[in-house]
Parts: C-alpha cells; structure tokens; sequence
C-alpha cells in the first residue's frame, strides 16, 4: 500500500508527501497537514517484542521511506517509559524520562531524525512557539542536526523556573525570544511568520504539534500503554494544544483498541465547552499551576475536526476541567493514598479519573503522564509536602551558561532573527 498523503485541514493545495509535510510545518493556505487515509496497525501489534519493533510496526506503514525505523526509534527513545499502576485500574504511564522532563521528547527527539533523514543538504530554521516545554525538547533534540536553527519563542514570565532555565542554556544554533505577551501571542506570531513569507527566505518549519512530524510518533507510546496493559483502556490526556490527544485518536482509527477518550483541561478549558456543545474556543488563556497547557485557541482542534465530525469527537472524548485547587488537591489525594508523587500536568488527568470512577466509569485507564515533578518543585511541595529530588541533569543546568533575547509580541521584531 502507497505511503498516506497530507493535505490542508483548510481545503487549498494539493496533497503532498510526508517529507514536504513535515518540511513545511504549516500547510500553504495556513491550516495543518492531515493524512488523507490512516493505515491499519498491523495484527501483530500486541507482540512487538519491543518499542523499537513496535515502532517499526505501527509507523512502517505511514513512513515506507525510512530505512531502518526500528534504529531510528531506538536511538530517539533512549530513555525508559514505564506503565505504573496506581491500583483500582488506574496506570501512569511516564513519559517524562527523556532529557528534557517532558513528554515532548518524545515527539521530538523522533522528529528531529526523521527530520535529518528528510533534509537531504537542505536547510531550514525551525520556529516553535512553547508554553513552557516543547521548546526546550525541540532545542535538544534538534542539537547537532546539520542544517538546522531553532528560534524559540516564550511567553516572558509565563514559565516556571526550571522551565526557563531549560529553554535559554545556550545551545548551537539555537536562539531563544522572551516574548512580552502570552503564549497564544507566540503562537500568532509563528503563524504570521509563516504567513508572510518572501520567495528568497530560508526555509521555515514547526516543530510543534502542528507539524505533523511530531504527531505520528506520538501514536507509538499510546499503542505501548496498551500493548503492556493488554486489554481495551481508556485513555486520559491531559491536554493544551490537543497535539497529544489528536495523535491518540488517529492511532485509535488505525486499530488500537480505546474504549474512549477524556480530554483533562486546566481553566483554560473551551475545548471542554465545545464538547458540551459550545462553539470552537477563541478566548484568551489564563495562566495556571499547570501551565504547558496554558492554552485558550488549541491548534490541533482543527485537526481534529478535519479527522472526525464534531458529533463523533463529541461522542468519543469526554472533557473535564480541573481548577488549580483540585490539582493540588489530586496531587495530595494521590500521595496520601498511594505514595504516588505527580506533576502538576499528570493531576489534572488524575482528577478527572476520580471524577470518571464517581461517574460509574469503570475498567482500566491509563493517564498520559506529560512531566517530571522535579519541574513544578514548588507546587509538589505545598500539596504533598514533599520535595521531588532532581535528576543530575536538572542540577547541571545551574551552571550551564545561558542566551537570551527579549522581544515584543510583533513580527517585526521576531522577523529580524528569521
Ligand atoms: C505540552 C504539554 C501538555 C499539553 O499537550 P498538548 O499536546 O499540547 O495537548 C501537557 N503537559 C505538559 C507537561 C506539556 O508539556
């Protein structure tokens, strides 16, 4: 079977290959690129003796081009991404091991090779707006790609501590922005750059969940969770941009075996409202305890839209909003009753359990655990008491020497770095 094309979630252009999709970032008419067909997983996904042949099972189909996927996988996943189960069926699966903390390593350090294997001699500068943490995943990962700059932009003031710090340690060819405004003025101002391109520019690309290339890796760990659990489970996504919960759903339409979707929204919640009905949110975000999903517009809605009808997604995810006092809140429920330290992020998926299992919704779940706690100290500390113990590479950054500019939240002032 033909590798799947992509086309626009906007309806203009042609459909392109993986490669020019993945290069692009955003698609010509300004909406993300979504496969045209979905291949099916194959029968002996449950087998794959490990993630490297697992990721050569469920991505061979979708990247026919790529030589040796399995290494590829391998070399970008070098870090241990273990299911822990909490009792009464409830499982977290960790995938906040890599180098940078958060789950985001993984999209994008299987992206950035992808990416090497893609460019060919080409060159390209990479913006990637963040709210806190796919910036700093995407500047590791991308160290050392020849022919790739990364430009970060981030809402000045909007990050924790140790976020920062991760995101401005001086890197080759990376150049990080503190932007005076939000991230959704970051996240405008990516898409404006793209919007005005001239004919003689480098070549711009994403390497956030709007770029395509870090969605389809993201299918692989959902499809681990449940070959490890081995049976049907729900699945739980603590969510901002909806990247995350948009790559569960396309590996659920490829065969995996979901009985269902939760959505776990912070205040900054419209997609929680737009499956109760409401319109698409266009609201502005608010800041919050858990704040890589400080997100009001999330991109990938759109995709979502694209890939299923607003009835289905309705009916497939359920949403939950959880305010930062029920965050902390789980967190200290969930260590007084199970000794069981999260972060901010993985709480808001852990309330929305609770609320699941009081709603009668029973059978395994497994909660997307997207960060380390040793991210978020101060807030672990007041809710649990405890304080998470860094890994070494978190107490090296201490001392890393750092590289930072300010920048207003117009394109103007970003176009001079691009
Ligand atoms: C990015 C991020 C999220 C949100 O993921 P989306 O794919 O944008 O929905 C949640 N938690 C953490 C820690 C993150 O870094």
């Amino acid at each position: 079977m033909p590798a799947p094309l992509y086309v626009s979630t906007r309806g203009g252009g042609d459909a392109v290959p993986f490669r020019e999709a993945l290069l692009d970032g955003l698609a010509p008419d300004g909406g993300l690129y979504v496969p045209t067909e979905i291949p099916v997983l194959p029968d002996d996904w449950a087998s794959a003796s490990d993630r490297a042949a697992l990721g050569a099972t469920v991505l061979s189909a979708w990247l026919p081009e790529v030589t040796d996927l399995g290494a590829l996988v391998e070399d970008a996943l070098s870090f241990p991404i273990p299911l822990v189960s909490l009792g009464d069926g409830v499982h977290v699966l960790e995938l906040f091991h890599g180098p940078t903390l958060s789950f985001k390593d993984v999209g994008a350090r299987t992206m950035a090779r992808l990416m090497a294997d893609a460019l060919q001699g080409e060159e390209v500068t990479i913006l990637a707006a963040t709210s806190g943490d796919t910036g700093s995943a995407v500047a590791d990962g991308f160290a050392g790609v020849p022919g790739v700059r990364v430009v970060l932009l981030y809402p000045k003031g909007g990050v924790s501590d140790v976020q920062e710090r991760q995101l401005i340690v001086a890197r080759d060819g990376v150049q990080a922005l503190a932007v005076e405004g939000t991230f959704d003025d970051c996240q405008r101002l990516v898409k404006a750059a793209f919007a005005e391109r001239a004919p003689g520019d480098r070549r711009l690309s994403s390497a956030n969940s709007i770029n395509i290339g870090r969605l389809l890796p993201q299918m692989l760990y959902t499809t681990w969770a449940l070959r490890q659990l081995g049976e049907p489970g729900t699945v739980v996504v603590p969510s901002g941009n909806l990247g995350n919960l948009t790559a569960a759903t396309m590996a659920m339409r490829a065969g995996l075996p979901v009985t269902g979707f939760v959505a776990a929204h912070n205040a900054n919640d419209g997609f929680v409202r737009f499956l109760d009905g409401a319109d698409a949110p266009a609201s502005a975000s608010v800041p919050t305890l858990s704040n890589a999903m400080d997100v009001g517009v999330p991109s990938n809605l759109e995709r979502l839209r694209s890939l299923f009808s607003d009835a289905d997604l309705r009916a497939l995810v359920h949403g939950e909003t959880v305010t930062d006092h029920e965050t902390l809140a789980a967190m200290r429920r969930v260590h007084d009753e199970t000794g069981y330290v999260a972060d901010p992020h993985t709480a808001v998926g852990l309330e929305a359990i609770r609320r699941r299992r009081a709603d009668g919704v029973s059978g395994p779940m497994v909660v997307l655990s997207t960060a380390h706690p040793a991210k978020f100290p101060d807030a672990v500390a007041e809710a649990t008491g405890v304080t998470p113990s860094a890994p070494p590479r978190l107490a090296r950054l201490r001392e890393a020497p750092t590289a930072v500019d300010t920048i207003p939240a117009e394109l103007d002032a970003l176009r001079r770095y691009i």
